[in-house]
């Protein structure tokens, strides 16, 4: 079932989402639904507080290109009570959107590299290292799991130069 969006100026967005106490059906449940409303709003994450629900879960399909150098469609990963454990000193800036913020994009300056542990639906704990883009997606989504948008992260220029647009947003979806 595609879930109806939270959008900026929703306060579910600014909430520290809790721990993730069990994996059950309900759970099960949400996460299916989280993956079928990222592919249908074309994402490439989405977070629980994005969908509402001020819990610590994430999902992820990142595109890839494959050995004949094709952009190809991810796999669906799942996140749930992540915690990034490293970051690499070295940065770099690419242009980020968010379904929460539409018709926005401004280039975000993110660690290049991190090592991320969380827990998978069947309960197991991984740890992984990612670089670049795959790296960003993780940060940007752990970020709505702290009551962080990527636009709290512009520069002060870069956040006035969107002021108007923003607050059309808060205006069109409260
Ligand atoms: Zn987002």
């Amino acid at each position: 079932m595609k879930l109806p969006l939270a959008y900026y100026g929703n306060p579910v967005l600014r909430k520290k989402a809790s721990r993730v106490e069990g994996i059950d059906d309900e759970l099960r449940q949400l996460v299916a639904d989280m993956i079928e409303s990222m592919d249908e709003y074309n994402g490439c994450g989405l977070a629980a507080p994005q969908v509402h629900r001020s819990i610590s879960l994430f999902v992820t399909r990142i595109p890839h290109r494959d050995e004949n150098d094709q952009i190809v469609s991810g796999e669906a990963r799942v996140y749930i009570n992540p915690k990034v454990l490293s970051y690499s000193e070295e940065v770099w800036a690419l242009d980020e959107g968010c379904l929460s913020i539409p018709g926005l994009r401004d280039a975000v300056v993110r660690p290049m590299a991190i090592t991320v542990e969380a827990t998978n639906l069947e309960g197991k704990t991984f740890t992984e290292e990612l670089v670049e883009f795959d790296a960003r997606v993780i940060l940007h989504e752990n970020d709505h799991l702290n009551g962080v948008l990527y636009i709290d992260r512009l520069p002060p220029k870069q956040k006035k130069a969107i002021e108007n647009h923003l607050r059309e947003i808060k205006k069109k979806y409260s």
